[in-house]
Parts: C-alpha cells; sequence; structure tokens
C-alpha cells in the first residue's frame, strides 16, 4: 500500500485517512527511526486533536514516549526536533482545505524525511509492529515553550536592527492557522507595527480557506491598504510557506518573491534547487548570478533529497524553493518557514519598497489549471493524454520536453507543464508566458487534450 505522497500522508479525513492510518504510520516511524521518544505537533485543524492522540497512542504503543507540543507550525516543531535531536510527527494537511489531514514526518536533525526514510517507513507498514508489554508502553508528557523558542532563533538569525529601523507595518494573515500563535508575535519583535487578520487559530478556516493564493488573500490585501502596510504575510495552515502583498495591495507571486531572495541570495558557483514547474523568472536569476539550476520532481520531499544529496558532493545550496511560497535557506535550516521566510523579506524591505524589491521579476503571467478525475481510468487516460500532446509539440513545435515529474514542455519563451497531483485527485496544468493570452493559450491547449480523454473514458 502506497500511503506517502509527495508531501508525506494525507486525505481526506474519514475517507482517505482515518485514525488508524495514524496509528500504524506513527508505530512504522518509531520503529524504523528506533525511536524512543518523538515529539507530536499539530496545526490548527478541526481533526488535529484526534490525529494526535492517534499518533499518540501508536508511538506508545511500540515503546516510544511521546513529547506533545501542541499547536505550533511545522517549522516550529523542526527547530524543536534539531534543538533536542528527537524525531518528531507534525499533524497538518499544510494547504489543504479543512476536511483534509495528514502526517509529516521530522528527523532528529529537525529535517523531514527524506525519500529513502520514507521508503523505509512505507516498507514497515507492511508488516504487524511488535508491541511494547504493558511496562514498556511509552509514556505522554507536555512540553511548553516550544512556539517561543522558534522565535527567538528566527530573530537571532536575522538581521533584526535593519528591519526594526526601517520602522516598517506589516499586515499578517496566517489563515487561522498555527501561524496565527507565532507570526504576529515574531513580527513585533523584529520591532514592526503588526496588523491582523484570520488570526485567530481556528480549524474551521472561517475567513479563508488556508492555501494562500491571489484567490483568497483579498482580506490581506484590503488590510493592506487600508492599514497603509509595508508589506502583507500570510501563511498556509501549517506556516512553512509565506506569500506577499506589496505596498500597494498588489499581490506579489510566489515565483516574484522567490526570484527576489534567490537574487540577494545567489553567487557563482553555487546552486538553486526548485521543482519542474520553475518560473523563467529564476532561470534569468540563476543565470545572471552564474548559478546552476537542479530540477526535482513537485514536493518538498524531492526538493530535500536533492538538496541533502548536492550538500554531500560539496555543492554549496544557499536557498532552494517552489513558486508557492515554500522557500528553503539550507544555510539556515533544511526547512520550509514561513516565519523566517517573511523576516528575509523584510530584510529587503527595509531598503526599498516591496513594489520595487519584486519589480525586476515580474511582467510574466501564470495560468493554472486544476482537471479533477474520478476514476483510476480517468486518471490513466489524462495521464497518457499529456504524453501524446508532449510528443506533437515536440514534433511539430519543437517544445523541449522533460520528463522529471509529469510532462514540461519548453518553447523558449513560455512553457508548459501537466503533472498529476501528489495529494489530491487532480491533473495540475501549469503554463508561464510574457503574456496573459500566451500562457492561456498554452494551459487551454493542454487542459483540452487532458479533458478529452477524460470524456472518452
Ligand atoms: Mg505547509
Amino acid at each position: 500500500m502506497e500511503i506517502f505522497g509527495s508531501s508525506g500522508v494525507r486525505g481526506v479525513v474519514g475517507e482517505e485517512f482515518v485514525p488508524a492510518d495514524a496509528v500504524r504510520v506513527a508505530q512504522a516511524a518509531a520503529v524504523t527511526l528506533e525511536a524512543d521518544r518523538v515529539a507530536v505537533a499539530r496545526d490548527t485543524r478541526r481533526t488535529g486533536g484526534m490525529f494526535g492522540d492517534a499518533v499518540a497512542s501508536g508511538l506508545a504503543s511500540v515503546g516510544a514516549d511521546v513529547q506533545r507540543v501542541g499547536v505550533a507550525p511545522t517549522p516550529a516543531l523542526q527547530a524543536y526536533c534539531a534543538r533536542e535531536a528527537v524525531p518528531g510527527v507534525m499533524v497538518t494537511a499544510s494547504h489543504n482545505p479543512g476536511a483534509f489531514n495528514g502526517l509529516k514526518l521530522v528527523g532528529r536533525d529537525g529535517v523531514e524525511l527524506t525519500s529513502d526514510a520514507l521508503d523505509r517507513v512505507e516498507a514497515q507498514l507492511n508488516g504487524a509492529p511488535s508491541l511494547a508489554t504493558w511496562q514498556e508502553t511509552g509514556e505522554s508528557q507536555r512540553v511548553a515553550g516550544v512556539r517561543r523558542a522558534y522565535r527567538e532563533e528566527v530573530l537571532a538569525a536575522v538581521d533584526r536592527d535593519a528591519i526594526a529601523s526601517a520602522e516598517l507595518t506589516v499586515a499578517v494573515d496566517p489563515g487561522h492557522g498555527a501561524g496565527a500563535l507565532t507570526s504576529p508575535d515574531l513580527l513585533a519583535e523584529l520591532g514592526c507595527t503588526v496588523q491582523t487578520v484570520n488570526a485567530q487559530p481556528d480549524g474551521q478556516f472561517p475567513g479563508r480557506d488556508p492555501e494562500p493564493v491571489a484567490e483568497t488573500l483579498g482580506d490581506l490585501r484590503a488590510l493592506v491598504r487600508a492599514g497603509d502596510a509595508d508589506l502583507g504575510v500570510a501563511h498556509d495552515g501549517d506556516a512553512d510557506r509565506a506569500m506577499f502583498v506589496d505596498e500597494t495591495g498588489a499581490h506579489i507571486e510566489g515565483a516574484a518573491a522567490l526570484a527576489a531572495l534567490a537574487a540577494a541570495e545567489l553567487d557563482a558557483g553555487e546552486t538553486f534547487v526548485s521543482a519542474v514547474n520553475l518560473s523563467q523568472r529564476l532561470v534569468d536569476v540563476t543565470e545572471s548570478a552564474g548559478a546552476d539550476v537542479e530540477l526535482t520532481p513537485i514536493g518538498s520531499t524531492h526538493l530535500i533529497t536533492t538538496i541533502r544529496g548536492l550538500q554531500a558532493a560539496g555543492e554549496t545550496v544557499p536557498i532552494a524553493g517552489e513558486n508557492n511560497g515554500g522557500i528553503f535557506f539550507p544555510g539556515y535550516r533544511i526547512a520550509r518557514d514561513g516565519a523566517y521566510t517573511a523576516a528575509r523579506v523584510l530584510e529587503l524591505v527595509a531598503e526599498q519598497p516591496a513594489s520595487e524589491v519584486v519589480a525586476p521579476y515580474e511582467g510574466y503571467h501564470n495560468v493554472r489549471r486544476n482537471l479533477h478525475h474520478r476514476t483510476g481510468d480517468e486518471r490513466a487516460a489524462m495521464i497518457e493524454a499529456i504524453g501524446r500532446a508532449a510528443n506533437e509539440a515536440a514534433t511539430e513545435d519543437g517544445a523541449a520536453v522533460d520528463r522529471t515529474d509529469g510532462c514540461r514542455l519548453d518553447y523558449g519563451d513560455a512553457w508548459v507543464l501537466a503533472r498529476p497531483s501528489g495529494t489530491e485527485p487532480l491533473i495540475r496544468v501549469y503554463a508561464e508566458a510574457r503574456s496573459h493570452d500566451r500562457a492561456d493559450d498554452l494551459a487551454t491547449w493542454m487542459a483540452g487534450r487532458i479533458e478529452a480523454a477524460r470524456e472518452g473514458v
């Protein structure tokens, strides 16, 4: 049974993901990692307590003590794991809607498990776990102060004086997620005047869906305008991602923020790691820095595995990330961290207005389509159609085809990518070009081919 997707274990609660899954994965993780204690945290989801209890039961049943962190961002759990050299289980469905939940597994170094380690946990799931005797059953203990310690680590790792002396006003929208308990405080500690929206932890997500995208961030844009803020910051449910709004109230594309950070970070000879939906902006930034690009399949697990491999080979990877606001600064920690990313953007905004920080990386248009499938047959037919469309584009239009994850077609001035989602019953289509029409045409063409195949099933 394959239960690990591109971002760990995740699904609709009560259908694809039930407490018994959490028990089994926790048991398998504790055994695989040979852990005698494991930290457990969760985001704000309504089902987080239930799954946290299931994870704790699974861990204790195979003899591991449980350190219960409570509600915290994923990067806060990761910081705790690294500090205490203890593995961790994060109960979260990240950016997915409230109906979802899932698990992320963290190693003793605070890094999410790589593909190899997840394969070992998965293999362990196939056998019956050897349960501890009653005397050896693990014990549960509450751990306090994890969120405060996390904020202190971020504060110590950024240019606090530069940010404070710029006297910035920051609007923050944690989307009712775990970041509600850390980011407003952190930004105030950085010397910013803080305004908030959707900042009460609430697993029903009444204000907006957990995914921080332009469509869900209308409240934040309005707050930036009304409050005359210098920057707007939004997180997903577990606050490992950060998306931004500039001082005019305009949405900043994830790729533009990533490009600005990469331009500030990359030197010649270094390597930038990203997924196959890499923006042309990042190709340009990397080229002008004299750095290399390494592409991976989409999903944090693949980026982490690649970053680790490059570091082991002696390469320097100062920054890595995807267009969705999930950014790694491996010199700080191999973890996506929404609050740390926000602080790094504030370092840039302390120098010049946010709109000017990202201006060199604007002017590209991204179009994205989600195509649902209801059955395995539909999914298979849709994937087949992607391959046929790619072959046709290669022969007829001279597009370069990359099959690292789905099919990416590069036309020189534009690209289109189609791939099955790792977490939802969807085929995702992405396109990017200098003009909206060009990107839209490519996405429409690819989506049309895929939908026609679905209709034919
Ligand atoms: Mg997340």
